[in-house]
């Protein structure tokens, strides 16, 4: 599952690649990456030709592209292993290629949607009035977005009946936070996982907001390097993870704090990753 950064290198690659520029035919190769378009791949197709792309937009993990002057947007659901490129018209089909979008421009690249498993695919919705599709208008800023209010974040924070991680999590507050990211803020802030969010500091909410920004922006420097070139890719995999990870995945193996063991729990349906010494569990976990 590709997390907010590596969808962010997509988003600016679309941005560099697509943005402004005029559809002229949408070849659908494969209907199920089309199946949330319910009008269907001939409506969705129709409805792109002849319009000019607007310039990307992503909140958390969601990531379109407008229509100029239809008040739509297509958006891209990545799912487990979807991704966009950006090839030259020449480029050998990709053995998983499921939709074609071809630009009346004279530049000689096409944008393909390529999906092994086919859990994901694009459709078009209506956007809000601030431009986000309708379907994802609930769904909260991130940290990355220079409007996201941290002050209002902490206040939410406070009136919650919850514990910090599951409230890191939850894209009503806080979006593009995923599991890994969770686990790496909350052992560099020193926070266990289950601990309750209302008794949370503002210095405390800071700092922690201040470890998610700190973990992101490392990986999006990483993914960055990756894509100065004719290429928007993203497959959930990325070199950060393999290389910076402090807490995720590192089960038994010493923190890189204190070097004590760090311990796995199951959490929810996933893991959580974390010191039993730099993170102490609160007393009152449930
Ligand atoms: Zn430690």
């Amino acid at each position: 599952m590709p997390e907010l950064p590596e969808v962010e290198v997509v988003r600016r690659g679309l941005d560099r690649w697509v943005a402004h520029r005029t559809v002229a035919d949408v070849e659908v190769l494969h209907p199920r990456a089309i199946r949330r378009h319910l009008a269907g791949p001939e409506d969705f197709a129709h409805r792109l030709q002849g319009h000019r792309m607007g310039e990307p937009g992503r909140r958390g993990k969601y990531l379109w592209l407008p229509v100029e002057d239809t008040g739509e947007a297509v958006l891209a659901h990545l799912g487990m292993s979807g991704q966009l490129l950006v090839q030259p018209h020449g480029a050998p089909d990709e053995k998983h290629l499921r939709i074609r979008v071809r630009f009346t421009d004279a530049l000689d690249t096409e944008l393909r949607f390529v999906d092994q498993r086919t859990f994901g695919g694009l459709s078009l919705h209506d956007t809000t009035p601030d431009g986000l599709p309708d379907v994802i208008a609930h769904i909260a800023r991130d940290p990355l977005d220079p409007l996201f209010d941290d002050e209002a974040f902490h206040q939410a924070l406070r009136r919650k009946r919850t514990t910090i991680k599951r409230a890191l999590l939850d894209q009503s507050l806080i979006s593009g936070v995923g599991n890994i990211y969770a686990d790496e803020a909350l052992w560099r802030a020193r926070i266990h996982y289950e601990r309750p969010t209302a008794g949370f500091t503002r210095p405390r909410t800071f700092e922690l907001l201040g470890h998610v920004r700190d973990v992101m922006n490392a990986a999006l420097a990483v993914g960055g390097t990756s894509f100065d070139s004719l290429y928007v890719n993203v497959n959930g995999e990325s070199g950060y993870f393999d290389r910076s990870l402090d807490a995720y995945g590192r089960e038994g193996l010493p923190c890189r704090r204190c070097a004590t063991p760090m311990r796995r729990r199951a959490w929810t349906n996933r893991s959580s990753y974390f010191c039993p010494r730099c993170q102490r569990a609160p007393r009152t976990s449930s």
